[in-house]
């Protein structure tokens, strides 16, 4: 099952990702990750993104077509695979739409009031990417699922989440229609009761009737 998750920056993307992928054994292909790993390996891509990314503005549609296209690709790709923060534009599912075969797409549905909060307080795991919230991390710095070091991402600041917002609203909300026309859309609301499990409930509650 090729499976791609939406969302606004904060909605949760990551947090769920990581759920599907223990429980459901899908790779996790994150756009944004693969940035990082190549910005923290001073590779050409690296040096490319970096610039736009502490902006909070997109990389090239073809620079991140390329890096997907190539991905999935790879043979762990075979059984399905899992798409955090690939498409972002109408460009990009396009792209993706010519090289491969979409069976459902999860749009996390989150008010933008909450995001800012939840975004300035996020930690992430160095080795894991993991993300966690400082209001319930109690002071613990590592992460609870390897032993990572926790880190803060650079573009986690008001003003970077804040284009990344616009950009969002701009370009990346498109998409919801677009899968909704395709019959492609599964909506879950994330509001401030919301919890990771109360959210992974909902999609894994979907995906066990498709996996039937
Ligand atoms: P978030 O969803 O929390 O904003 P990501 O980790 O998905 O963060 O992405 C971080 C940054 O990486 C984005 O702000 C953007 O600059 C770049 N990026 C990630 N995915 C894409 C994409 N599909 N197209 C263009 N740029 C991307
Ligand atoms: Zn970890």
């Amino acid at each position: 099952m090729n499976i791609i998750l939406l969302g606004a920056p904060g909605a949760g993307k990551g947090t769920q990702a990581t759920k599907i992928s223990d429980q459901y054994g899908l790779p996790h292909i994150s756009t944004g990750d693969i940035f990082r790993e190549n910005i923290k390996n001073q590779t050409e891509i690296g040096l490319l993104a970096k610039s736009y990314i502490d902006k909070g503005q997109l990389v090239s549609d073809e620079v991140t077509c390329k890096i997907v296209e190539n991905r999935i690709a790879r043979s762990d790709c075979e059984k399905g695979y899992m798409l955090d923060g690939f498409p972002r534009t109408i460009v990009q599912a396009e792209a993706l739409d010519k090289i491969t075969s979409i069976d459902l797409v999860i749009n996390i549905d989150v008010d933008f009031s909450l995001v800012m909060d939840r975004i300035c307080g996020r930690r992430v795991c160095k080795d894991c990417g993991e993300s966690y919230h400082v209001s319930t991390l109690n002071g613990v710095a590592t992460c609870s699922r390897c032993g990572g070091e926790l880190t803060q991402r650079k573009d986690d600041n008001p003003e970077t989440v804040q284009s990344r917002l616009d950009v969002y609203a701009k370009q990346t909300a498109p998409l919801i229609d677009y899968y909704t026309k395709k019959g492609l859309l599964f909506n879950v609301k994330s509001d401030e009761n919301s919890t990771p499990d109360s959210t992974f409930a909902k999609v894994s509650a979907k995906l066990d009737s498709l996996l039937k």
